[in-house]
């Protein structure tokens, strides 16, 4: 039994677009894309179809994640990768995925979308994963299941033992995929090493976080390579533009890589004082722990202190929506200046004093 099992077979099945590039590499002169001979005004190079997974930026994510380059899947955002993901392996009207609300809304959006069933298995009251609560639930078409560690938007990591139950229960029936986003926020151990035992276990990872790139829209799958060759197959051919892979080799270069882990130390100190300094104040109920860099924190009144914040420029996202956070805000952490303001508005008699 293989995890390709899994997979659709018609999409098993597809040959995939041969992109000019993937048929033809080397040579001197360009005459296979129909592209245009020339650079135009300060782009160069971008008269060129790009790579369609550049090998340097692969190598680069493997070093990082400690993996071979052949695990490697780079994309449009970990969000490509969870729509790749069930598109290869959910039959609509058929097939479907399992979730723990509250989580990232994506994975039930990407689902509904591709037309697969969401199943919820709901997150305990104190927001940790139940393994045993969440196997009860997988179903022989049940194909995809997503945890999130450290989880959005409660902040908690699902703990390593909890992730390996999971995996080892799954073997031959699902894809488990571990949503990464906020890895280096913390102190855990990546599951990655788990795809060393598992082909059926996928990690996703972003630069759109820590190594704040969100806006060149760069992720990364680590799978086994039958997995990275099967979601090729549906990938549009050219999915990185050549301009923010240059952004990301810069952004993941020796220099970039000491500038965004200083970045991460501060949001991890922030985050402790954000912790304690929004835990003390008299409209907070409480603040949930967090291993990321943004706390969801519990109002007296969530609704009055969006609108307070909202109304001195402060934008937050409002949880109230989610299951078992009704009254809760999630607020990301900020340079030290931000978060002082934050602090400032929601405790307006310090200010008065
Ligand atoms: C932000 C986030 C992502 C999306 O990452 P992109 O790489 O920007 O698409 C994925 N998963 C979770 C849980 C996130 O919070």
């Amino acid at each position: 039994m293989s995890v390709l099992d899994l997979a659709r077979p018609d999409i098993l099945a597809i040959t995939p677009y041969a992109s000019a590039r993937m048929e033809a590499s080397g040579g001197s002169v360009f005459l296979n894309a129909n592209e245009s001979a020339w650079a135009p005004p300060g782009g160069d190079g971008l008269n060129r179809y790009p790579d369609p997974q550049p090998p340097a930026l692969v190598a680069r994510l493997a070093e990082l994640y400690g993996v071979d380059a052949d695990r490697v899947l780079v994309g449009r955002g970990s969000d490509e990768a969870i729509d790749l993901l069930v598109r290869a392996f959910c039959r609509a009207g058929t097939d479907a995925v399992l979730i723990s609300p509250p989580t990232f809304g994506m994975y039930a959006v990407c689902a509904r979308i591709q037309g697969a069933q969401v199943i919820e298995s709901p997150l305990e009251a104190d927001f940790s994963l139940d393994a045993d609560r969440l196997l009860a639930v997988v179903t022989p078409n049940t194909k995809l299941v997503f945890v999130c560690s450290p989880n959005n938007p409660t902040g908690n990591l699902v703990d390593a033992a909890t992730i390996e139950r999971i995996a080892a229960a799954l073997e031959g029936r699902a894809v488990l995929v571990v949503d990464e986003a906020y890895a280096e926020f913390t102190h855990a151990s990546s599951a990655v090493s788990l795809i060393d035992r598992f082909d059926h276990v996928a990690v996703l990872r972003t630069l759109s976080k820590a190594w704040a790139l969100a806006g060149a829209r760069v992720g990364a799958l680590v799978a086994r390579p039958g997995v990275v060759a099967l979601l090729r197959h549906i990938m549009a051919p050219y999915p990185l533009p050549r301009p923010c892979v240059d952004a990301a080799l810069f952004a993941l270069s020796d220099e970039g890589a000491v500038k965004s882990d200083s970045h991460v130390v501060v949001v991890r100190q922030e985050r402790e004082r954000m912790q304690r300094e929004l835990g003390a104040l008299a409209c907070v109920r409480t603040v949930l722990p967090s291993q990321a860099n943004f706390l969801a924190v519990r109002f007296a009144d969530a609704s009055q202190t969006y609108a307070r914040l909202l109304a001195a420029g402060v934008l937050v996202r409002d949880l109230t929506r989610y299951p078992g956070l009704g009254d809760a805000l999630r607020i990301t952490i900020g340079t030290a200046g931000e978060n002082d303001r934050v602090l400032a508005i929601l405790n307006p008699e310090a200010t008065d004093a």
